[in-house]
């Protein structure tokens, strides 16, 4: 074995291969990129036969410069380009420069966050990562957090916080002990209709199923409606149903739109129930210092899932929860002796693993750290306003069209509408119009934007994370999208 070309060690010709090898690669990355399109159009199958390897693991390995070709031609120039302008389609943002170096340092280092002598100095950053978010979402002492895998995994520790704090608060029963108690069929958690799906996910998942989930209607700015949920709160307390849990959503996934917090907290106070704010998208509107008033009330809920793979334009992944009873990650305690004995914590070594549902975990923090300090207030502050601002012309000039209609205002960076059933000869037949053109614009135009369903039409939807699309490339997609639509007719 060629040891010293294994691992970056402490030899000169192990960092000689290390650089080589990093130097190539941001080579052909930088080379890749031969035109703004955000995809060059391949079909599933084309693609199919472009990644096609006689032998995944031959007999003899290739060598890095022989895969490095393979990657050239094969590989990199189908990349999907976040970053390109005509990326427009969900909340998946591309990745700053200074945050794709982090990764690298990440990498190199591969340290795992459940234990620190996994990851002394990477345990000591999230740490304090989390303690500045916890400050910087209103939280006060005692407040807690830990990095997770996305928005999905936030949400589903927050289901178990709750879930396992009403039980043994209200209930007086351990379910870490004793599992599900025997009236759980009666838990409800109240979300809105057009909350994220990971709410009945983790419900399946937790043993509370589907129907634990009341899906409570929205508002026409696609609002949770108030009303609506206090009358199924009511209803179903006449039911001898037990509320625990409130999710509200702080930035739906399709339009933005915010529930009202403060009236949510209200109704939660009253009736001894968690309230969870599902912030994946939403929690960006924090660094706009125009708008960051959108979200206030945030620091009234028990806990918020926060995502830096979104608005915050970090690498994949890279998600946390906070909680403002950090008691309450209790529940996910579970002591290993060769993991997390408990006589670190009096010593001061912190294990994380006893925050998370994961074991082995990246140092997702760590990008964090870099980026908040990297662009500042005032750095951040025009990324996240200029995408909420052309979200609102993007608005203005729909609204003012007829070709089209536009579902709702955005109170962030998603608009979504379609080409007008009047301008295509019915709903059904504008459905089909809708379709025909994003199909068209990921294949023959590279440009790549999304779908989906709103009072059960078909829509298009522009998701405007990346800060670089100017109003002149707005106006063009919008005539490339009306002759696109006539054409399809
Ligand atoms: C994206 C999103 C999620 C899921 O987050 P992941 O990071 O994709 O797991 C949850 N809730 C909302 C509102 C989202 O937009």
């Amino acid at each position: 074995m060629e040891t010293s070309k294994l691992f970056l060690i402490n030899q000169d010709d192990s960092k000689a291969e290390y650089k080589r090898i990093m130097e190539q690669t941001v080579n052909a990355l930088t080379a890749s990129i031969t035109d703004d399109r955000a995809y060059a159009g391949p079909t599933p199958d084309e693609l199919k036969k472009h990644v096609y390897v006689d032998d995944i693991l031959p007999e003899n390995g290739l060598g890095w410069d022989a895969v490095l070709s393979r990657l050239n031609n094969q590989i990199l120039p189908n990349f999907l380009r976040t970053s390109s302008t005509d990326y427009m389609a969900h909340l998946h943002s591309p990745a700053t420069i200074e945050s794709i170096a982090s990764e690298l340092i990440l990498s190199t280092f591969n340290q795992s966050m459940d234990s620190w002598d996994q990851s002394p100095v990477a345990t000591e950053v999230e740490l304090e990562v989390v303690k500045k978010l916890c400050a910087m979402y209103g939280y006060g002492d005692g407040a807690d957090g830990v990095f997770t895998s996305g928005g999905s995994q936030s949400n589903q520790t927050a289901i178990i916080l709750a879930r396992d704090w009403f039980c043994n608060e209200k209930l007086n029963f351990d379910i870490k002990k004793h599992g599900l108690p025997e009236n759980f069929r009666k838990l409800r958690m109240y979300t809105s209709e057009i909350s994220h799906f990971s709410m009945e996910k983790s419900a399946h998942v937790l043993g509370l199923g589907y129907e634990c989930v009341v899906k409570v209607p929205v508002d026409s700015r696609k609002k949770m409606d108030l009303a609506a949920l206090k009358q199924l709160i009511e209803k179903d307390k006449a039911e001898g149903n037990i509320p625990f849990l409130l999710v509200a959503t702080v930035g739906t996934t399709d339009f933005g739109s915010i529930d009202p917090l403060k009236e949510l907290y209200d109704l939660c106070k009253a009736n001894g129930m968690w309230l969870h704010a599902d912030a994946a998208y939403g929690s960006g509107v924090i660094l706009s210092q125009k708008y960051n008033n959108r979200i206030a009330g945030l620091n009234l809920c028990d806990s918020i899932t926060v995502d830096f793979h979104k608005m915050f334009l970090l690498p994949i992944s890279s998600s946390a929860v906070l909680v403002k009873n950090g008691k309450t990650f209790d529940a996910l305690t579970i002591h290993a002796d060769y993991l997390n004995r408990e006589e670190d914590e009096e010593d001061g070594y912190t294990n994380l693993v006893d925050k998370s549902l994961q074991t082995t975990r990246r140092f997702d923090a760590l990008k964090v750290w870099v980026a908040f300090q990297t662009r500042g207030k005032d750095g951040w502050s025009e990324i996240i306003s200029t995408s909420m601002e052309n979200a609102q012309y993007l608005y203005q000039k729909l609204k003012n069209d007829k070709d089209f209609c536009v579902v709702t205002e955005p109170e962030i960076s998603s608009v979504v509408f379609r080409l007008s059933s009047a301008k295509c000869g019915g709903d059904e037949q504008a459905d089909e119009v809708n379709k025909k053109v994003r199909r068209s614009l990921i294949h023959n135009h590279g440009v790549v934007i999304g779908q989906t369903v709103s009072d059960g039409r078909v829509h298009l939807k522009f998701t405007l994370l990346n800060p670089l699309i100017t109003r002149q490339k707005l106006d063009s997609l919008i005539e490339l999208i009306r002759k696109l639509g006539t054409e399809a007719k």
